[in-house]
């Protein structure tokens, strides 16, 4: 079977109408939605081919993002997270409306400034089960949550796990202020309260021989 149809060809590149951005295959790009009042749509390009009308396609990949899911948006989803679907379509290339960059959880991490083009993605989902891959991520702080890149989180230097200052009990603002942080399991204040509050339950050694030598 013939990968191109009779009278289709692929094409290199797709010059976004009304601007002089070029889309090429493997680019991410923001395509109009159905309804005006939604975000546009994710996807990264895989083919561009025009008919023998000259009429522009492209085959593209979806991303998800977080509502779009069946599982909706959770607590620890960035603002700026997608989701790499294995839902494909053939769409017009006249609802390309921009380009935008999906970049890698790790890179997105690591941006100076985050632009309004610029996403991120962490797991693939499939959109008929619902189901993502990986689908365990690693978890922080107390509430044991994967990480948000949209909340600050401050590392401990002792166990080098990194914490919420609103699980801390601290405000973001007294985090910022901090040179270094210890978290309660790590600070030696800590250790000192956990003591005093075990000392009912486990008596020192002087309570314990004191009644010893009464009974003598
Ligand atoms: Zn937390
Ligand atoms: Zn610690």
């Amino acid at each position: 079977m013939a990968k191109t149809k009779p009278g289709r060809k692929d094409l290199d590149s797709y010059t976004i109408r009304g601007t002089n951005k070029v889309v090429r295959p493997g680019d991410c790009v923001l395509m109009r939605p159905s309804e005006s009042d939604k975000p546009p749509y994710v996807a990264r390009v895989e083919k561009i081919e025009a008919d023998h009308r000259n009429n522009v396609k492209v085959r593209v990949r979806w991303y998800y993002r977080p509502e779009e899911s069946a599982g909706g948006r959770r607590q620890f989803h960035g603002a700026k997270e997608l989701f790499l679907s294995d839902h494909y379509d053939v769409q017009s290339a006249h609802t390309i409306e921009g380009k935008c960059v999906v970049h890698t959880f790790k890179n997105y991490t690591k941006l100076e400034n985050v632009g309004a083009e610029d996403y991120f993605y962490r797991f693939e989902y499939k959109a008929a089960t619902g189901g993502f891959t990986p689908d365990g991520v690693a978890v922080y702080c107390k509430c044991e949550m994967p990480y948000n890149p949209d909340d600050l989180m401050v590392q401990c230097e002792g166990c080098k796990d990194w914490f919420h200052p609103s699980c801390m009990g601290m405000t973001i603002e007294d985090a910022k202020k901090l040179d270094r942080f210890l978290c309660s399991d790590c600070s030696p204040n800590e250790h000192a309260n956990r003591s005093l509050n075990h000392f009912p339950v486990s008596p020192s050694i002087e309570t314990k021989v004191e009644p010893k030598r009464r009974k003598r």
